[in-house]
C-alpha cells in the first residue's frame, strides 16, 4: 500500500500517521520523497488497514493498493490455476467443465430423462434445483428434499457427478452427503453466515456471481470460504444487472480473463440466466469457451413450454447436443478439449 502525502505536511503529522498504521497492523513504513510529492511505502501485512480511515487524516492526499484485498483467491498466492475434483471430473484443467440440467427437479423422469440425453451429448456433470430462489414466494419453489433425492438416483443412473443449490447453512450436512458441488447462487453471493459454514466443509462450492456484485465483491465473497479453510471454488458468471432490457441479465464475459487475472480459480459461465433467452445460449456458450472460460453451465429440459421454472431459457436435448458440438472446433482452437 502507497500513501502519498499532501505537500508541505509537517513531520508531527507523519507521525501521528504512522502510529496509527502502525497501531493497526504488522507493516514497516518507508517514506519517501519525491520532487513533487512525498509517500509512505507500506510492507508487510496491509489487509487491516481500511484506505479510507487513512485518507481521512488531512495530510494525506489519497491511497493506492498494490494488491487486491483478497489473499487465498489472488493469482499471487498460487501461481498455476487450480484444478478441482467433484466426482470423477477436473475442473479447471485442460478439458473443459459442461453442466447441464434442468432449473429445477421435477419429476423423477424428468431428471433422469435429462441426465441421460445430456450424458450422451457430452455433458460431465448434470444439474438441478431442488430448493429455488424464486422471486415470488407464491410459485414453485422446488421439491426440496424429494428433489434432492431424485437428482441422486439421477447420479445413480448415470454416474454423473450432481450439482445443486444450497440456500441455507442449516442444510448444509445433508447437501454435503448428497451432493458432488454445492451452488451458492446469485442472491446468496454476499450471504457470509452460508459462505463462512461452507468454508468448513470438504466438498466443492460453485459460487455464483452476485446480481450486482463487482468482480472485487465476488472475489472477496469467495475469500470468505477460502479464508475457513476449504479452497475447493469454481466461480460461475451469471450475468449482471444493468439498464439492457432486452436480456434478463447482462453477462459480463470480460469477467473471465479479468478473473484468470486477478485469481486462480476456474470460471464457468452460465449463459442461461446470463441472457434469459432460449435463442441466445448456444452463442453466448461459444463466446464463452471463446473467451477462456473454464466451461458452461446451461439449462436443460425435455420440453421447456411447460417447465415449472426457466423454460423460457432452458433448451432441449436436441439443442444441447447441438450446442455441444459447436462447442468442439472452437475449443480445440484454443487448445482445450471437450
Ligand atoms: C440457478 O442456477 O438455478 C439459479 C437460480 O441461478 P442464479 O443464482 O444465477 O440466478
Ligand atoms: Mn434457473
Amino acid at each position: 500500500m502507497i500513501v502519498i502525502l499532501k505537500k508541505g505536511v509537517k513531520p508531527e503529522e507523519v507521525e501521528s500517521l504512522s502510529s496509527f498504521i502502525t497501531c493497526h497492523a504488522p507493516v514497516a513504513i518507508q517514506p519517501v520523497d519525491g520532487m513533487d510529492a512525498s509517500v509512505l511505502c507500506l510492507t508487510g501485512d496491509t489487509h487491516p488497514l481500511d484506505a479510507a480511515w487513512i485518507e481521512s487524516f488531512p495530510c494525506v492526499e489519497r491511497v493506492v493498493h498494490v494488491s487486491g484485498p483478497y489473499r487465498k483467491v489472488s493469482r499471487s498466492s498460487h501461481p498455476e490455476k487450480r484444478i478441482i475434483q467433484a466426482g470423477n471430473v477436473c475442473i479447471g484443467g485442460r478439458k473443459l467443465t459442461v453442466i447441464a440440467g434442468p432449473c429445477s427437479v421435477e419429476s423423477p423422469e424428468q431428471i433422469t430423462g435429462i441426465a441421460r440425453s445430456v450424458q450422451l451429448s457430452g455433458a460431465s456433470l448434470l444439474r438441478g434445483g431442488a430448493f429455488k430462489p424464486r422471486t415470488s414466494p407464491y410459485v414453485f419453489q422446488g421439491l426440496q428434499w424429494e428433489g434432492l433425492k431424485m437428482l441422486k438416483n439421477a447420479r445413480e443412473a448415470t454416474g454423473l457427478p450432481i450439482v445443486s443449490e444450497i440456500m441455507s447453512p442449516v442444510d448444509i450436512e445433508r447437501f454435503v452427503e448428497d451432493v458432488d458441488i454445492l451452488q451458492v447462487g446469485a442472491r446468496n453471493m454476499q450471504n457470509y453466515d452460508l459462505l463462512r459454514h461452507l468454508g468448513r466443509v470438504r466438498k466443492p462450492v460453485l459460487l455464483k456471481r452476485g446480481l450486482s456484485a463487482t468482480i472485487e465483491e465476488w472475489l472477496m465473497s469467495a475469500e470468505y470460504i477460502m479464508s475457513e479453510g476449504n479452497e475447493q471454488v469454481i466461480l460461475c458468471e451469471r450475468g449482471i444487472r444493468s439498464f439492457e432490457t432486452c436480456t434478463r441479465n447482462t453477462l459480463d464475459l470480460s469477467a473471465i480473463p479479468a478473473v484468470h487475472r486477478l485469481s486462480h480459480l476456474p470460471i464457468l459461465v452460465d449463459p442461461s440466466h446470463g441472457t434469459g433467452k432460449r435463442w441466445m445460449v448456444g452463442s453466448m456458450a461459444r463466446a464463452a469457451v471463446a473467451a477462456g472460460a473454464d466451461g458452461i453451465m446451461i439449462e436443460v429440459h425435455n420440453d421447456p413450454m411447460h417447465a415449472l421454472c426457466d423454460g423460457q431459457q432452458s433448451v432441449t436435448p436436441e439443442e444441447f447436443a447441438q450446442i455441444m458440438n459447436e462447442l468442439r472446433p472452437i475449443a480445440a482452437a484454443i487448445g482445450r478439449e471437450m
